[in-house]
C-alpha cells in the first residue's frame, strides 16, 4: 500500500482549515503562520484532508484527486442515441469492495451498466469527482462506504459520516446543473453485506430508469 503521509502545496492554500477540521485524527496542526502541517506521528493516511481541501492541494504519492479523475475520465459513456445508463459506483475499499468482490465470487450478477471506482474511504472523496462524472453524462453516482453515525464501522471513524455531510452540498451542484437530485445517493454496507449488495446496485440502477438520461451526455 501507499505509506506516504498527505503532502499539503502550500502555494495555492488558502488556510480555510477545512482539512484540520475535517481530519478524524486530530492530525493536522497548524504553523505559525496558519498554514497548515501534518502531524505523522497521528496521521493514518484515510485520505479525508485530500477530499475536504476545496482547492485540491492535498495529495499521497499514489492517491490523488487527478488519478482518480483520470480513472473517471477513461470509463466509457455510452452516448444518448445508446439508451444504455453509466452509473459509476465509488466504494471504500475496506468493506464496499471486498463486499462486491465478494458477492462476484458468489457469482451474484448486477447490472452490466455499473463501474465500480475503489477510494481509499469515502472521507477522501471529492465532490469534483461526483461534478466532473455528472457533465461527462453519468447517468447515476453511487458513494458506498461503511456505516457512519454512533455504531459506525468506518475505519477512519468518520469517513463516512464527513461523505454524508459533503452528500448534503452536491445537492446544489446538482441544482446548478439543473440534474435531478436521485442521481447522486449513497450506500452503507459492511464487508458481510456480499448477499445483499448486488441489489443496492440494481436498485439504485431501477430508480435511474424512472428519469431520462442525463442530458449532459455527448457534450
Ligand atoms: S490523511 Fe487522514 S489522518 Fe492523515 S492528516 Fe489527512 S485526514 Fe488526518
Ligand atoms: S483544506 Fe486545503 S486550502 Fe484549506 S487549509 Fe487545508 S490545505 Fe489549505
Amino acid at each position: 500500500g501507499d505509506l506516504s503521509f498527505p503532502k499539503i502545496g502550500l502555494d495555492i492554500c488558502t488556510r480555510c482549515r477545512r482539512c484540520t477540521v475535517e481530519c478524524p485524527f486530530g492530525a493536522i496542526d497548524e504553523d505559525k503562520d496558519d498554514y497548515p502541517l501534518v502531524n505523522p506521528t497521528r496521521c493514518r493516511r484515510c485520505g479525508t484532508c485530500m477530499g475536504a481541501c476545496p482547492v485540491r492541494t492535498i495529495s499521497f504519492d499514489n492517491y490523488n484527486i487527478q488519478m482518480i479523475s483520470e480513472m473517471i475520465n477513461a470509463v466509457e459513456v455510452p452516448d444518448e442515441f445508446e439508451e444504455k445508463p453509466r452509473i459509476l459506483v465509488l466504494a471504500c475499499e475496506n468493506d464496499a469492495c471486498p463486499a462486491i468482490d465478494m458477492a462476484g465470487i458468489k457469482r451474484a450478477q448486477y447490472s452490466a451498466h455499473v463501474r465500480i471506482i475503489p477510494v481509499r474511504c469515502l472521507g477522501s472523496v471529492s465532490m469534483l469527482w461526483v461534478s466532473d462524472a455528472l457533465s461527462r453524462g453519468f447517468d447515476g453516482i453511487m458513494l458506498m462506504g461503511c456505516k457512519s453515525g454512533d455504531d459506525y464501522q468506518c475505519h477512519f471513524v468518520k469517513g463516512s459520516g464527513i461523505a454524508e455531510e459533503r452528500m448534503a452540498n452536491i445537492g446544489e451542484t446538482l441544482e446548478s446543473m439543473m440534474l435531478e437530485r436521485e442521481r447522486v445517493t449513497s450506500a452503507e454496507v459492511s464487508i458481510a453485506d456480499s448477499g445483499s449488495v448486488a441489489k443496492v446496485l440494481d436498485d439504485f440502477v431501477a430508480k435511474l430508469g424512472e428519469l431520462d438520461p442525463n442530458p449532459f451526455k455527448g457534450f
